[in-house]
């Protein structure tokens, strides 16, 4: 279980995720090339990763059941290592020798011998090199099977020959070793999505919430801080609607994840970017978790931390977060509007009635 939180967290499996949801992928096909192999280009073509990677990530993720495979073919490749850049060499299947050569086969049908076709070529007709009587026509004095493999050494004449495979790498190899590797098509069932979305680490489906009660909320934001460095934050709110030009964000968050722990480094840059665009309050949505140090440094800044190992957690979490800063601030709006409420009605010589 926590590997699996693990997988969902990297970020390429972020990546492929969001392909699926974003640009509704419901096939993704392979492509063969000697160069690359197998290649999922739908996916490649937006993630800089290796093939290979790629397609560990979505065999695991069709082990989770969000794709299904469908296997539509096959390739050989080295036993050893893997590989599928490989050559053919044929060998005779009597003597493995490589020293045999392809022709074409002919039968003198009078006498029973049989060999390749330039051994009975005599100027421009056949001659068989065996009792000497010329073939004169196809199907009633002579046959012409088909291939045959000849070997120099000992001189077996056989329709097939052993073939040989060698590596790139120089693994040397009979047929019978060879490796059937599968070439996999994988589907995605977009009534699934709902799976995706829970592994989904974005933020918009809470932020929504908050949205609709008002808050301008950004995601992503990129905001010029004083400095003049432009900043990027997985999300920023200010609580009221702008009436023109936006200010300084009342709340800026970031979101890091780690396969173990979210050390301090991430949030010292976090701190700094925010104190940049004068945001009040922070929030640093850290998976799994943070170290101690960070933790230390998080209480020391007053930044808000969300702690959680899968994205359903810490989705959960963060409204829980937001719904307190709302409510902490609903509080100081209120006593700010009582304080402005009695400064008002002092200067106008009366008083506020209690009871
Ligand atoms: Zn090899
Ligand atoms: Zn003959
Ligand atoms: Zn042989």
């Amino acid at each position: 279980m926590n590997d699996t939180a693990a997988f969902f967290r990297r970020n390429e499996v972020q990546k492929i995720l969001r392909l699926l949801i974003d640009k509704e992928l419901t096939t993704i096909t392979p492509s063969l090339s000697y160069e690359f192999g197998v290649c999922y280009e739908a996916i490649s073509r937006e993630i800089k990763r290796d093939d290979k990677e790629i397609a560990a990530i979505l065999e695991e993720l069709s082990k989770l059941k969000i794709l299904e495979q469908d296997v539509t073919g096959n390739i050989g490749v080295c036993p050893i290592c893997s590989s599928h850049k490989l050559m053919v060499e044929l060998r005779c299947p009597s003597c493995k020798s490589s020293k045999i050569v392809k022709g074409i086969m002919l039968e003198h049908i009078k006498c029973g011998y049989v060999d390749l076709e330039e051994k009975f070529k005599s100027g421009d007709r056949y001659v068989c090199p065996k009792c000497n009587k010329p073939l004169t026509t196809i199907g009633v004095d002579y046959r012409k099977p088909s291939v045959v493999y000849k070997c120099l050494d000992c001189n077996s004449l056989s329709p097939t020959a052993a073939k040989h495979h060698l590596c790139i790498k120089g693994h040397s190899f009979e047929e019978q070793n060879l490796i059937m590797k599968p070439v996999i098509t994988y589907k995605f069932d977009l009534e699934n999505r709902f799976l995706v979305e829970k592994e989904l680490l974005e933020f918009d489906t809470v932020l929504n919430n908050f949205r609709e009660e008002g808050w301008h909320i950004e995601s992503p934001a990129y905001i010029e801080g004083e400095s003049g460095v432009h900043h990027e934050f997985s999300f920023s709110i200010w609580f009221t609607q702008p009436t023109s030009a936006l200010g300084w964000p009342d709340l800026v968050a970031e979101h890091c994840a780690e396969e173990n722990e979210v050390s301090s480094t991430p949030l010292l840059a976090f701190q700094a970017k925010a104190m940049d665009v004068h945001s009040k309050e922070k929030i640093l949505v850290a998976m799994p978790g943070l170290d101690e140090n960070a933790k230390l440094l998080a209480r020391g800044f007053s930044i808000n931390t969300v702690e959680g190992s899968s994205a359903e957690e810490v989705k959960e979490k963060l409204k829980q977060t937001l719904l307190n800063i709302k409510q902490k601030r609903s509080k100081a709006v209120l006593e700010a509007e009582k304080a402005a409420l009695e400064e008002a009605l002092k200067e106008l010589g009366g008083t506020i009635d209690r009871t």
